[in-house]
């Protein structure tokens, strides 16, 4: 029977994580995979979540079945954190929302649930992004086409062709958006910019997906979640799906949520209970400790705030990192100018290094990049941040 299978191509960049691993070079350098290290070159464990686990250990509870949509204190802290704790879109309780296995589960229950209400499901995505948006939504049955966003040749956005192009879709397509820290490239949309995305997504009848791993890493938690403010406030539907991978270091918790923004109370009723289903038939209920974590630290104002302290701690460190790469490759004498890496946000960045630079990187200097050129400037430090400078100044 299973003569038929194909050899799946691995992933790209989990793939590039595993050659990492096995390189034996002393002098080597991971920026391909998205996560956040200290300056020690480790996964950080959080204060905040060092302390609530010894809590909950401490509490012994046993290991029962959640909700299926989840722990009722974390969907609701996600909506006061996504939305601002005195959002009216939570105050009217027009807002499903559900855990989900991390930010990718949001996507794909999203997407499932929508699969299910359209007639001829099409998606859109940016040209680039996160390459598992167009699996996910292609898995789901959508055909999933791309808007006009990064500009090769200037490193900025090319928002009148954006706009143009969200202009002439179908009613009903879906558009999946960064709302901050755009991956791959670092670069975002101004709040100016948002708001005419907003419009456009209200005219035509396009129904807006925004997906937030980063918020924190941006500008603030409050500062990077303007994006999804904004289409709060226009008053139509729309998606969010959020990850606490990165701002809690939970990665292998599997811990974010899925939000369906609707018209009324009535109707986020509804959208809840088809939600559940999607769930039910996949893989039945959430995974506990990383929501009990979340939880916690949202619903205690002490742990928030020292969450808000961690995260401006992360956000420093890779504003730090931006700065000290443009410096260094300025010192080697490289022939590019890379300030631009300080204009970027968040943990990613569009080097603009050719296919055949970042191979030479991880041939000859051990630093590992995604083939498209983008680095991960959150796994920079002070000890490593030189020889990639010099590294990249040679292949350049
Ligand atoms: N969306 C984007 C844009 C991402 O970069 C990622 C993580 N790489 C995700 C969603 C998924 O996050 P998670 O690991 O929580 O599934």
């Amino acid at each position: 029977v299973f003569d038929v299978v194909e050899m799946a191509p691995d992933d790209p960049i989990l793939g590039l994580n595993e050659a990492f691993k096995t390189d034996p070079r002393k002098e080597k350098v991971n920026l391909s995979i998205g996560v956040y290290c200290t300056e020690e070159g480790k996964v950080p464990l959080l204060k905040v979540v060092e302390q609530t686990e010894k809590k909950l250990a401490e509490a012994g509870a046993p290991h029962t079945y959640l909700p299926i949509s989840g722990i009722p204190a974390f969907t609701s802290g996600v909506q006061k954190l996504i939305f601002g704790p005195d959002s009216e879109v939570v105050k009217t309780k027009r807002a499903a929302t559900v855990q989900s296995l991390g930010g990718t589960g949001a996507l794909k229950v999203g997407a499932d649930f929508l699969a299910t209400v359209l007639k001829n499901p099409e998606a859109v995505v940016s040209a680039p992004t996160w390459q598992n948006h167009v699996a996910i939504f292609e898995s789901a049955g959508f055909k999933v086409g791309s808007y006009p966003y990064y500009d090769k040749k200037t490193g900025e956005i090319d928002f009148p062709a954006m706009l143009e192009c969200l202009k002439g879709l179908k009613k009903d397509t879906v558009v999946i958006l960064h709302a901050c820290c755009h991956n791959p490239t670092g670069v975002d949309l101004t709040q100016e910019q948002w708001a005419q995305v907003v419009e456009v997504c209200r005219d035509k009848g396009l129904i807006p997906f925004l997906d937030i791993a980063y918020q924190g890493f941006g500008a603030g938690l409050n500062e990077d979640a303007g994006s999804i403010r904004q289409f709060a406030d226009s008053g139509i539907p729309f998606f969010v799906s959020n990850s606490f991978s990165k701002s809690f270091s939970l990665y292998g918790e599997r811990i974010g949520a899925l939000t369906v923004v609707c018209k009324s109370e009535e109707e986020a009723k509804r959208v809840n209970s088809k939600l559940k289903s999607v769930i039910r038939a996949n893989y039945s209920n959430p995974p506990a400790h990383g929501a009990k974590i979340v939880s916690a630290v949202l619903n205690d104002p002490v742990l928030l705030q020292q969450w808000h302290e961690d995260l401006k701690g992360m956000r420093e460190r890779i504003k730090e990192m931006r700065h000290l790469l443009a410096e260094a490759l300025k010192k080697e004498g490289a022939k590019v100018d890379f300030s631009f890496i300080e204009d970027q946000h968040g943990m990613f960045s569009f080097s603009r290094l050719t296919p055949e630079q970042v191979q030479r990187l991880k041939d000859e200097f051990g630093v590992y990049a995604v083939k498209s050129g983008r680095i991960c400037v959150a796994s920079l430090n002070k000890a490593n941040v030189a020889y990639t400078a010099k590294a990249i100044k040679e292949v350049l």
